[in-house]
């Protein structure tokens, strides 16, 4: 593995959680701002399972919120994530990318996996 190659995916990752983190503080705030737009009527309004069709509108976008955190992690670990060829355990995150970049070694097996 080419250190070039830890080093892209790395700053990849760093900044495909910058914008995932922006993407999950701008749905929160979505959430907010929507639930004060939703109409007054929506309150009283019984709809299902005895919530108010408020509450209803507002757990649906809660739960679509949830649904971009554990996708959004799901997809940025598959597509940054780099795997020891030697133990086959991920070297990306913590301080295995950094231990990887500066000794050239896997962080839980020891074995070198950097090439010159
Ligand atoms: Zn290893």
């Amino acid at each position: 593995m080419k250190k070039d190659i830890i080093i892209a995916k790395q700053c990849g990752l760093q900044r495909a959680f910058f914008w995932y983190l922006v993407a999950v503080m701008a749905a929160g705030l979505l959430v907010v701002a929507l639930s004060f737009i939703l109409p007054d009527s929506w309150k009283e309004e019984v709809s299902c399972f005895g919530m108010s069709r408020h509450q209803v509108a507002v757990n649906v976008m809660i739960a679509s919120i949830m649904v971009i955190v554990f996708g959004g992690v799901f997809i940025i670990g598959r597509r940054y994530d780099l795997k020891c060829p030697k133990c086959g355990r991920s070297i990306q995150g913590g301080f295995y990318s950094g231990l990887a970049i500066t000794t050239g070694k896997c962080g839980h097996c020891g074995e070198t996996i950097v090439e010159e």
